[in-house]
């Protein structure tokens, strides 16, 4: 690479969040690193773009910017206003204080800051602890900064990022690519009662419980395995379209409505 790599470092936990400290020292010496990140916590935003309101940058050190918006605003803000000069080589985003498995990167902010920078043209990786008991982001540190450096040397293909996962363990067996996984929601929604007496309701809080199909994030991760899943943008199931085009449904016509 001719020039200085240019990083750019974001998250969904924060930018006062330790996993993002934390990512941004590992990944220091690699090149030019731009942190742009939430001002506050903003896990399970998902892809959320802020249009109703203003957004403010605001400078906390040298390269290191806050934004009090989603995780999407600030890569959003960050490749059109601060690195307006030169896009980054790579969108880092992370280290999330929490799993990002199986169906849960549709919800996960984490993965879509990186998506947000796939759908600009570069290449992301998404990184993610899971948490357990006295956990240090060591091993994760570990693995950003060997799967950064790769990246950086050998680029990704278009709409594509890596999702990585770290299990909660001091030695993990390896690192393995999986494909996502999938969850069983034990307790969906926890129906209570206000000290008013009226109904409230709160969203998950179960322990995930997932399939024990080999080759994804969810088991090799339980199984003490570090997990790589390649996760492209476009998600057409190509596999129904060519069902479907092989033998169209009644409602598929040449014409107007007729
Ligand atoms: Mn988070």
């Amino acid at each position: 690479m001719a020039h200085r790599p240019r990083i750019l470092i974001t998250n969904d936990d924060g930018i006062s969040a330790r996993g993002i400290r934390e990512l941004s020292e590992a990944l220091d010496d690699l090149g030019e690193c731009w942190v742009v990140a939430p001002d506050s916590e903003q896990s399970a935003v998902s892809h959320a773009l802020t249009l109703e309101r203003p957004l403010r940058l605001s400078q906390q050190g040298e390269r290191r910017f806050s934004v009090n918006g989603t995780p999407t605003d600030c890569v959003t803000l960050a490749m059109s206003c601060l690195l307006k000069d030169r896009a980054p080589d790579l969108v880092v985003s992370g280290i999330n204080r929490g799993a990002n498995m199986g169906v849960d990167v549709h919800y996960s902010g984490t993965v879509s800051a990186a998506f947000e920078g796939v759908i600009l043209g570069r290449p992301a990786i998404a990184v993610s602890q899971v948490v357990g008991n006295g956990v240090s982001l060591d091993v994760a540190r570990k693995v950003a900064r060997e799967i950064t450096l790769w990246v950086l040397e050998h680029g990704l293909p278009p709409e594509t990022l890596l999702n990585v996962n770290v299990p909660p363990v001091r030695e993990p067996r390896g690192l393995r690519l999986t494909r996502l996984g999938v969850r069983r929601y034990t307790e969906g929604v926890l129906r209570q009662e206000d000290p008013r007496g009226r109904t409230i309701y709160w969203i998950g809080g179960g322990e995930p419980v997932w399939e024990r199909i080999p080759g994804t994030d969810f088991n090799e991760v339980g199984n003490g395995w570090i997990s790589v899943t390649p996760l492209h943008l476009d998600m057409t199931s190509r596999n129904f379209l060519a069902e479907m085009e092989s033998n169209p449904p009644s409602w598929v016509r040449e014409g107007g409505d007729g």
